[in-house]
């Protein structure tokens, strides 16, 4: 299969296009001026926008209740809190730093400008972790969550599936391993952090870490809309870049989707299991399936599975809590800020 080197942007440009018909995502001449009356890629418009208006504050967020509840979680629930937590830290991280590298690369500089607010916000989601864990725990408890991806096998291993992907990225930054490592994005986006996200709210369904939750359904919704943000990206690829959809090519995509559902599964049922009230093995398994169907149908590529094509009816409340109009609801109705605009989040996926 030929693939196809890229070199970076050029940073000063005077002899970029600024041709509308010329610009493109991948491979365009580029000035780099953030112009947002021409816009190649309408959507971006309307995603800075949403994106502008999901501005929040971890600390807005009152983790009084946590505090109270972390010390007498059962040991599992504490356990799988704690590992939970460590993969979340990890994920974010890894976002934050390789989005700027993706971003070398796009050409369209309205692209760019969401690409960047991405990266801002999993900043925030990083430290929305260190504020919940410098809240409930000690400070020898917090480096010891922070770090447990080091020393335990099953989230190193977890971690170097996708880290690998970027990594060879930028090792090599080739149409295709940039290509592959949006879809990389996607699963990161759309699958590695759900386990972690309906763990926090089955804890809060509960009565449990209510806070913590709360943070939790900010980043969700933040998440949600920088899976919108790669779909898109992606349905642009595929038509200005076919060459990187053959069907030989998307057999690749559609291994990695399927052992990024594997994984999530696997994990869930490392950390979760059946030892945690109110959720078990089978309800993982079903909803993560679901959601690797979801993802790859969202991107016209047909189904994943068999099976798991509709939302588990057990499984709702995961939806209930991650639906971004009751987030706004409840944020605003606790705090009048000044910011206070957020419309809708438009759930396409
Ligand atoms: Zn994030
Ligand atoms: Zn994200």
């Amino acid at each position: 299969m030929e693939d196809k080197q890229l070199k970076p942007n050029a940073l000063f440009n005077p002899d970029g296009d600024t041709d509308l018909r010329k610009r493109r995502l991948i491979g365009g001449n580029t000035t780099n001026l953030n112009d947002f009356n021409n816009m190649r890629y309408s959507w971006a418009s309307n995603w800075y926008r949403q994106a502008m208006n999901n501005f929040w504050i971890p600390e807005e967020i009152n983790l009084m209740q946590d505090t109270k509840d972390y010390p007498h979680l059962e040991k599992a629930e504490r356990t799988a809190y704690d590992k939970i937590l460590s993969f979340l830290v990890f994920l974010d991280s890894l976002q934050s730093n390789n989005l700027p590298s993706v971003s070398e690369y796009i050409t369209a500089s309205e692209v760019n400008l969401c690409l960047h607010i991405q990266a801002f916000q999993e900043c925030v989601h990083s430290q929305s972790y260190s504020y919940m864990l410098d809240t409930i725990c000690s400070p020898e408890e917090r480096n010891d969550i922070l770090y447990q991806w080091k020393s335990d096998e099953h989230l190193l291993r977890r971690n170097r599936f996708i880290g690998d992907c970027y990594n060879e990225f930028h090792a090599n930054p080739t149409l295709f391993t940039l290509t592959k490592t949006m879809m990389a994005n996607f699963i990161l986006e759309g699958i590695y952090f759900y386990s972690g996200f309906m763990f926090f709210y089955n804890l809060s369904r509960n009565g449990k870490m209510p806070g913590s939750a709360q943070e939790i359904r900010y980043i969700n919704r933040d998440e949600n809309t920088h899976l919108w943000l790669f779909r898109n990206i992606l349905l642009e690829m595929q038509k200005e870049e076919p060459e990187m959809f053959t069907p030989e090519r998307v057999s690749v995509y559609e291994s990695m989707m399927k052992e990024g559902v594997r994984q999530e599964i696997e994990w869930g049922r490392y950390v979760i299991g059946d030892d945690i009230p109110g959720l078990n093995t089978r309800m993982i398994t079903d909803y993560i399936r679901y959601l690797g169907n979801l993802r790859w149908h969202s991107l016209d590529m047909g189904w994943l599975f068999e099976d798991n094509r509709s939302e588990p009816a057990d499984m709702h409340w995961v939806a209930d809590y991650a639906n971004a109009n009751m987030v706004k609801t409840d944020f605003f109705e606790a705090k009048s800020t000044a910011y206070a605009k957020s419309t809708a989040i438009v759930d396409d996926l």
